[in-house]
């Protein structure tokens, strides 16, 4: 590539919208633009970049017999409403509509999707075990796109998903995949973590986040520098105690009229509705325990004060409240309310499938018993992990620090196939669910994650395998026809002999050449100046290390390679 037709529009200055260095130095480099905010232009030296990464991702997935496909964009409600998620998604979710009027999304995931292709199609045992992937856009309306490409509401992913005939098969699965993020944050020269993570919305049990350890990271995880511990500091609240039924005390409940999702109700609370889930948390952390209703019935009491020692929180059917506890949706009274919590002190109960009885009238929720109105099970405490607390596996005290969450491996279990009807029929002749797991890396994020990780105040410093090119030559003297000559004979060999090479023929003086060369972040620059003429001696500098060598001209090429 030659710099002078290359369209990476460097800017001196640094945007004062861009809050963290990845962004900063991605528009400064000329590798991105906004379009909308969390939308993108990738420019060329971007799209390089990120084609790397996807193709790191390729043959990591195909290694372990993931099989490349393309799904659609644009995907029908009707399959989202039949998991439920139509509504569990909430305003994360772009909709849209069609000419008739039918309501479709984009893509934010494709758990729906994909199952419903190999419903379609999968009959039998002998069809799996299978694993499908995609390297596609995906949409989120994200409440807060910020940080260039690390939220986007238009961002890449790869996602896998796999299936299998039982829980062994997804074991195995599981842990290829893991080993394949492993392998594809490696190539892509992060230092990463993976971490204990919660299962979100995606739902399912079981589940690791791929932390790449990082100040402007939005996640907070929790180690142990003593044992190999480590968690997202959400998942490390969820440390299951049982506390007796007794213990809950006294109850109050808000009525949040109109709120559909859990983002509503944060939102109606005064909490960051994108924080939904982590609501409990928060609220412990103030003090003050609340309860929360939403149904369609009528509350004729509000009550709410600091005193109360215990949540309730109770949603209508069309909701599922902390899926990622891992538990099927059960009603626990007749006004259609699929799960609750309580939590008392810093526990939540999570009373999924347990019985109530009653009608519409007698269900109490003022001065809930819990014995008599239902059996609550408490399973999670949610006090924050906090830095030095002891480690829940050797008790020594844990480390805290900041991640960038590059990928996500779940074990959905059968959530969607069970939802979905995915079904095939085993070596016995009965028909079950299909095991299910999805795994997903941002690959846009992880471009962005690594300029974090890697650079100084002069610009990018590329880890070799995903870097736009791997070598710049700068002609010191653009006047100087010698010099021009023999970096142009360099370019060609080089690029002939398969390096990747830029060559900076711009008529600029050298000190614009060597600040772009080093915003840009090419991995080695060749710079060809006068000693380059009498000596025969190319000037090599690593730009990781800023080390300079000497390389005879002669049989340079297979060193540079
Ligand atoms: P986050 O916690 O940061 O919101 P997530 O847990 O919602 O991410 P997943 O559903 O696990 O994301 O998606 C898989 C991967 O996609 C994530 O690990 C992350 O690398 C990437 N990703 C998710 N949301 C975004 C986004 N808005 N912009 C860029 N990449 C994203
Ligand atoms: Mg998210
Ligand atoms: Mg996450
Ligand atoms: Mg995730």
């Amino acid at each position: 590539m030659k710099v002078s037709t290359l369209y990476a529009p460097t800017l001196r200055e640094i945007p004062s919208e861009a809050e963290i260095i990845s962004h900063q130095l991605m528009l400064k480099a000329g590798m991105i633009r906004k379009a909308a905010p969390g939308v993108y232009n990738y420019l060329p030296l971007a799209w390089r970049t990120l084609k790397k990464i996807i193709q790191i991702c390729r043959e990591e997935m195909d290694a372990k017999g993931g099989q490349e496909l393309m799904m659609p964009i644009i995907q029908p409600a009707e399959l989202w409403k039949e998991t439920g998620r139509w509504t569990v998604y909430g305003d994360e979710m772009f909709r849209l509509k069609d000419r008739h009027s039918r309501d479709f999304c984009l893509g934010p995931t494709h758990e729906e999707i994909i199952t419903s292709l190999v419903r379609a199609d999968v009959q039998s045992y002998r069809q799996l075990p299978l694993m499908l992937y995609q390297i596609q856009d995906k949409f989120r309306d994200e409440i807060r796109p910020r940080f260039g490409l690390m939220r986007g509401r238009e961002f890449i992913m790869k996602d896998l998903y796999s299936f299998d005939k039982d829980e062994e098969g997804l074991e195995i699965n599981y842990w290829k995949m893991y080993d394949a993020y492993c392998k594809i944050f490696e190539r892509c020269g992060l230092s990463y973590r993976p971490v204990e993570a919660d299962s979100g919305a995606i739902g399912g049990s079981g589940s690791i986040e791929f932390m790449v350890i990082a100040k402007s990271g939005e996640a907070g995880i929790a180690y142990c520098t003593a044992c190999d511990y480590a968690a997202n500091v959400e998942q490390a609240e969820l440390k299951a105690i049982e506390v007796p039924a007794a213990d809950v005390k006294e109850l109050a409940l808000v009525n949040t009229p109109n709120c559909r999702t859990m983002a509503e109700v944060a939102e109606f609370l005064g909490f960051e509705p994108e924080h939904a889930i982590k609501t409990l948390a928060y609220i412990t952390d103030k003090g003050p325990i609340l309860a929360l209703v939403r149904g369609d019935h009528e509350v004729n009491e509000i009550k709410l004060k600091n005193t109360l020692d215990c949540l309730f929180l109770a949603m209508a059917d069309d909701i599922v409240v902390r899926e990622q506890m891992g538990s099927e949706a059960g009603y626990i009274g007749p006004i259609g309310i699929k799960e609750a919590i309580i939590v008392a002190d810093h526990t939540v109960m999570n009373m999924v499938n347990t019985e109530c009885g009653g009608n519409k009238q007698d269900f109490h929720f003022i001065n809930v018993n819990p014995v008599r109105d239902f059996k609550p099970t408490i399973v999670a405490d949610i006090r924050q992990i906090k830095e030095g607390d002891p480690c829940p596996h050797c008790g020594n005290p844990v480390a805290t620090a900041r991640g960038i969450e590059v990928g996500q491996i779940f074990k959905l279990q059968t959530k969607y196939s069970k939802a979905l009807n995915a079904v095939f029929v085993d070596e016995t002749g009965i028909e079950k669910p299909i095991v299910m797991g999805c795994y997903g890396v941002g690959v846009s994020r992880t471009m962005a994650a690594s300029i974090e990780q890697n650079n100084d105040k002069d610009g990018i410093i590329w880890p070799a395998a995903i870097a736009p090119y791997h070598v710049v030559i700068v002609p010191v003297n653009s006047k100087d026809n010698r010099q021009i000559e023999l970096a142009e004979s360099l370019y060609n060999q080089l690029t002939a002999a398969g390096v990747e090479a830029a060559f900076d023929d711009r008529d600029e003086r050298p000190g614009v050449k060597f600040k772009d060369a080093d915003l840009i972040g090419y991995p080695l620059r060749i710079t060809i100046g006068a000693k380059t003429l009498e000596d025969n001696l190319l000037e090599c500098k690593i730009r990781r290390t800023g080390e300079v060598r000497y390389l005879k001209l002669e049989g340079c090429i297979s060193v540079i390679k």
